[in-house]
């Protein structure tokens, strides 16, 4: 069960910090000034039981980035408090453990020290609008500055607004397009998680590298129509560069103490079937009906429009291409073969070890995600998640690791592009 005591104690301890203002950045329940409260990353190894799964499954409260390794390992986040019950837990049960990060807070802080877009002494980076900084995470002003700015600049960009968030922010899609009636269409789209930084800046990378010389494109790039959403969820990646690190879900008050819709849990296909996510402050909770929220009515007005060929999500930091539950499904066998070719591609340019395969073999089951409802209520056959590098999980890069994930990323899409009209 979810310990919602101690949850409470961590959320008022953010909530002091935020009010004495500690800093200009905090990592919600990891913003502890004396280290007392530290968060670790272990992994588990062993025999996976029914009521070692559960216990993980408990455990979507503090995070979702658990990780299946493989039918035997997991890699998790835990608070000092619990680490002694977790432990008797997988003593009990025969499973290995081993700490991976001793102290996850430092680790993120450090990367952020090096990679946040306002220099601690409040200097803004200087990049000019309109152009992007690879070393650097930009601010949501500073992507839709670029957006704007290559709108204005191509006729074969069309900057379209599908809605707006409760913070009254657009959520913007870019469609790159020659406009040749027989083009199939693809969409793409990241930061549906507010913390996930590199999925986003993967995405202009991808955008940028395409849009200023589109014309000279291979016509596996060319001859496409690319719908792509760069930010879907503004408001938590707003809220995530500037207040909380590691904040996931949208800015929605949903009680007097919580916030936040996990975006990837609104979609309609198997909508609010597991627990945790009809918990209101649980990490990972629902909304209170499929499609609540503006950021996924805007994208299902989209894909209510003109049909869409292949869709990738792409979100950080898993290392990982993955396909929704397609074991019964006769196009099984092309997505083994497509997700294998776009992790081999992006393992080419510095052998990073992604691996590809059935989103339920490698990931927790979620629910109401979006890539299932594109699969089996779009019936998108090609539906694919790719995750970018990180650190056990964590999107936590330093500078000089921002470009290659967001190159492997590019290295994704181009092979999946070139592929999937075979
Ligand atoms: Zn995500």
């Amino acid at each position: 069960m979810i310990d919602f005591t101690f949850n409470m104690i961590l959320f008022k301890l953010f909530l002091f910090l935020s009010l004495k203002g500690f800093s200009n950045v905090n990592f919600g329940v990891l913003a502890d000034p004396n280290g007392t409260i530290r968060v670790q990353l272990w992994r588990a190894q062993g025999d996976l039981n029914q009521e070692v799964i559960s216990e993980f499954e408990d455990r979507a409260h503090i995070t979702d980035e658990i990780w299946m390794r493989d039918n035997r390992t997991i890699d998790f986040m835990i608070f000092d408090a619990e680490a002694e019950r977790m432990a008797s837990l997988l003593d009990k049960n025969n499973v290995s453990r081993k700490i991976l990060i001793e102290d996850v807070r430092e680790k993120v802080d450090d990367a952020l020290v090096h990679t946040f877009p306002t220099r601690r002494n409040g200097n803004m980076v200087r990049t000019s609008r309109g152009s992007m900084d690879w070393t650097k995470y930009p601010t949501l002003d500073h992507i839709y500055a670029y957006l704007e700015t290559i709108n204005k600049k191509y006729s074969h960009c069309n900057l379209i607004t599908l809605g707006k968030t409760l913070n009254n922010k657009p959520i913007y899609v870019l469609k790159i397009s020659t406009m040749n009636p027989t083009n199939k269409a693809i969409l793409i789209d990241s930061g549906i998680h507010g913390c996930e930084w590199t999925s986003v800046v993967s995405t202009l990378y991808f955008i940028d590298s395409i849009v200023h010389s589109f014309y000279k494109q291979p016509s596996y790039i060319k001859d496409r129509d690319w719908h792509i959403i760069p930010v879907l969820n503004p408001d938590g990646y707003e809220y995530s560069l500037h207040n909380d690190r590691l904040w996931k879900k949208n800015r929605r008050k949903v009680s007097e103490f919580c916030y936040g819709v996990d975006l990837n849990r609104n979609f309609e296909y198997n909508w609010a079937k597991q627990d945790s996510t009809r918990s209101i402050c649980s990490e990972t909770f629902c909304g209170r009906a499929p499609f609540s929220e503006a950021e996924t009515q805007a994208f299902k007005r989209l894909t209510d429009g003109p049909r869409f060929h292949g869709y990738l999500s792409i979100h950080s930091a898993g290392t990982k291409v993955l396909f929704p539950m397609g074991v019964t499904r006769s196009d099984h066998a092309d997505q083994i073969v497509m997700t294998k070719a776009m992790a081999e591609a992006m393992r080419s340019l510095q052998n990073y070890q992604y691996i590809s395969g059935d989103i339920h073999a490698l990931r927790k089951i979620g629910y109401g995600m979006a890539i299932d409802w594109m699969y089996f209520t779009k019936k998108i056959t090609h539906s694919y998640i790719l995750e970018t590098r990180g650190q056990n999980g964590l999107d936590v890069l330093g500078p000089k690791e921002i470009l290659p994930a967001a190159k492997e990323i590019h290295l994704g899409i181009t092979k999946f592009a070139e592929l999937f009209n075979s």
